[in-house]
């Protein structure tokens, strides 16, 4: 089976599994890990912050971050299509009793111009805007994504009007080896940054959430209310800090292929629009009467697993487990396709 669903269907090699079995380790719930703590300082340092906090789950990440931000009544303002909004089954409202306050951008993307029209002005009767999130890349936008001059705009109105700017980069690396900006330079457009270890990374479990050391000492406290307080869990960091050596100038090659299967769908005649591919996911709809669960079972009887995004939308995501072999496999595959 070639398995498109997501990123993070990957698994482990067995040098992973091997840095991961000759880990040190400690007890992380008292800061005594030395390879949780290795790799929250080398996330951190490697954007210019000063703490970081690994966790379970890129979900976890963005929550303490929405809470560490805000307070209840308070508002977050994200695109439509944000995770955090989303895909996170409402945690803002849950974990933080804030509400949301969203944007239409473009494929995920929102400017200077449209937050600075969504801040509200301060009443008894409004929420108040105290966090600005963006998503790099953008998931359901189709992997599109920001570039340095287009976030420092939203940097400078954020720090002009007093509201903190969060980073859902859970897949960051995948847009900085398109971009190839300075990791220290987008760290500084920032408040806090989140990145996923288990998505194009391919390790099996993991994200860590940099920040200044008061930031990271609250977060600190709401990972251990969420539940998210490790012990050993330094066999898991060893997995992201091998993923950090060696699995990030390979995902150009996921992008790459991500885009030559985006120009090959848009030649299909079963394929209505396709969302302009940028990184490592491909987002098309389907002409007109066919329908996502259909020809995903078409493609399935062809050993391909994909997903939907909506009725008539589907999804492709590249990774590491999906390989030269397979790539031309499922070229053939689209282009040979009947409906
Ligand atoms: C995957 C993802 C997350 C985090 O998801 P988890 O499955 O909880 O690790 C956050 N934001 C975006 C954009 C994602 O794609």
């Amino acid at each position: 089976m070639i398995n498109l669903i997501s990123d993070t269907v990957t698994k482990p090699c067995s040098k992973m599994i091997e840095a991961m079995s000759r880990a040190k380790v400690g007890d992380d719930v008292f800061s005594a890990d030395p390879t949780v703590n290795l790799l929250q300082e080398r996330i951190a340092e490697m954007f210019g912050m000063e703490a970081g906090l690994f966790c379970p789950s890129g979900t976890m990440t963005n929550q303490i971050a929405i809470k560490v931000h805000t307070q209840a009544l308070d508002e977050m303002i994200c695109d439509h299509y944000s995770h955090v909004y989303q895909y996170e089954t409402a945690g803002y409202g849950f974990n933080s009793g804030i509400g949301v306050n969203l944007i239409a951008g473009e494929n995920g993307k929102i400017t200077r111009r449209q937050i600075e029209a969504a801040i509200k002005p301060v009443h008894d009767w409004l929420p108040i805007s105290k966090l600005v999130v963006i998503e790099n890349s953008c998931n359901k936008g189709g992997g599109s994504y920001y570039t340095l001059d287009e976030i420092q705009p939203i940097s400078a109105l954020c720090k002009e009007k007093g509201l903190g700017l969060h980073l859902d980069g859970a897949r960051l690396f995948n847009v900085l080896v398109e971009t190839q900006e300075d990791c220290k330079e987008v760290g500084k457009a920032f408040d806090s940054i989140s990145i996923c270890l288990s998505k194009g990374l391919g390790a099996p479990i993991g994200s860590v959430l940099i920040g200044n050391k008061q930031f990271i000492s609250r977060a600190r406290r709401f990972r251990k209310v969420l539940g998210g307080g490790m012990r050993q869990a330094g066999y898991l960091a060893a997995a992201g800090l091998y993923a950090l050596e060696n699995n990030v100038e390979r995902l150009k090659t996921d992008n790459d292929r991500a885009k030559e299967l985006g120009q090959l769908l848009k030649e299909q005649n079963y394929v209505e629009s396709i969302r302009p591919v940028k990184t490592n996911i491909v987002i098309f709809d389907l002409k007109e009467g066919l329908n996502a669960q259909r020809f995903l079972k078409k493609l399935e009887n062809s050993e391909i697993l994909a997903s939907p995004f909506g009725p008539e939308t589907i999804r492709f995501v590249t990774h590491k487990d999906f390989d030269l072999q397979m790539f031309e496999r499922t070229k053939k595959v689209l282009s040979e396709l009947e409906i």
